[in-house]
């Protein structure tokens, strides 16, 4: 069947009332498929609604995703209205069907979800000014704060050990072990380069084992264009695509965060001099970050942040070079070494944030007191 066909058996399934005056694709999404959909309705003119064909490639429990994101919004629309804020535009509100459930399926076997569409804002792909940067550490620590008394316990953790380092380390000295395709030898370097630092693997586990870092509710998605921001205001409005919503660490959130923004250098730069972590980049998403926080993180967890960055970066470059031994059969790559180069971009990075170590606990330290 095509897709318009699907769609229209999917808004069947739902109690939407007026007809459909439009069905086009939306946003610039890259793992769901993303529609609008508009609906011309007597006296209230015409209503969009986001459907969205969900990737159950990559999630392969989408009726516990569903759960998770249901459980989330509706603890965030009780706390914006206590607030009073506006809880159509800053919390994603999912859609029931007909029979009460927050997805449905299509007679391919496809499953789709509906959220309210948000109006008066954007999505941006790519972070421009340090100011988009401090917005988006401020959108993603009010996450955390709106959600600091979340029963984060209760969430499925819809990918398990997705940011369990310890684990992921063993996979990777597994990996370079079985050596299935011969690689190993070319990369002794990046190899030793982790081995050197094993204990990085457990500490924010051995944390949040001894309780000294609590359970939170974790995005694991903290891209700029996960972030609705108002077209009036310029101030991040809403946090959406909550498909990754999990049990986890709030520092491992910003940690990724760091590694990806406040890098001098695109992710498989070949040039290693170009890679660096940039400081002034660090402290914009610091202080917008426990700004966001609004003192809801405990001061454990925000002494941890560098902590944080250092690991995920870490964690990162282990899981690319993990891939490349076991001969790329995770992330996508475009030629051979792919997964090697972005491999080496984040250990320069944690080599790089070991120089920095001092500056950045002291930029955290600054926004803390
Ligand atoms: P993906 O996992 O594919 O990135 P997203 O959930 O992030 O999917 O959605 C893709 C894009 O669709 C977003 O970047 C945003 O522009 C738009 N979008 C998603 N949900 C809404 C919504 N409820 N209201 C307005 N725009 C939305
Ligand atoms: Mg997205
Ligand atoms: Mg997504």
């Amino acid at each position: 069947m095509n897709n318009e066909n699907l769609l229209k058996e999917v808004i069947s399934q739902f109690d939407f009332v007026g007809e459909v005056i439009q069905i086009r694709p939306y946003g610039s999404g890259h793992i769901n498929d993303t529609y609008l959909v508009e609906f011309k309705i007597k006296h209230m003119g015409v209503v969009p609604i986001i459907l969205q064909r969900m990737n159950t490639n990559i999630f392969k429990n989408p009726v516990q995703l569903m759960e998770n994101i249901l459980n989330v919004t509706t603890f965030l629309r009780k706390k914006i209205i206590q607030y009073g804020g506006d809880p159509e535009r800053e919390t994603l509100t999912v859609i029931l069907n007909k029979n009460g459930k927050p997805y449905c399926q299509d007679s391919e076997g496809h499953y789709w979800r509906g959220y309210h569409f948000i109006t008066g804002a954007t999505s941006y792909d790519e972070v421009k000014t340090d100011e988009d940067f401090y917005q988006s550490g401020l959108a993603f620590g009010k996450f955390q704060s709106l959600l600091s008394d979340f029963p984060a316990h209760t969430l499925y953790e819809t990918i398990p050990d997705f940011h369990n380092t310890r684990a992921r380390l063993e996979v990777f000295k597994k990996a370079v072990e079985e050596d299935i395709i011969n690689r190993a030898k070319d990369v002794q370097k990046e190899i030793q380069f982790i081995l050197q630092r094993e204990e990085l693997a457990n500490k924010l586990i051995s944390m949040q084992e001894n309780q000294e870092l609590p359970l939170r509710v974790t995005h694991n998605d903290t891209k700029l264009n996960n972030i609705l921001i108002d077209d009036k205001t310029h101030q991040g409005l809403c946090i959406i695509d909550l498909d990754t919503v999990m049990p986890g660490l709030a520092v491992n959130d910003f940690g990724d965060s760091i590694r990806f923004g406040a890098s001098t250098a695109l992710e498989d730069e070949k040039d290693l001099s170009k890679v660096q972590c940039d400081m002034h980049l660090f402290e914009v998403y610091t202080k917008g970050f426990i700004q966001g926080c609004q003192g809801q993180l405990t001061l454990a967890e925000m002494q941890a942040l560098p902590l944080g960055a250092l690991v995920m970066t870490f964690e990162c470059g282990m899981r690319f070079l993990t891939d490349y031994l076991q001969g790329d059969t995770y992330f996508k790559i475009q030629y051979s070494t792919h997964n090697l180069d972005r491999c080496r971009t984040q250990l320069k990075l944690v080599a790089d944030m070991e120089k920095k170590w001092n500056e950045m606990n002291y930029i955290v330290e600054k926004y803390i007191s």
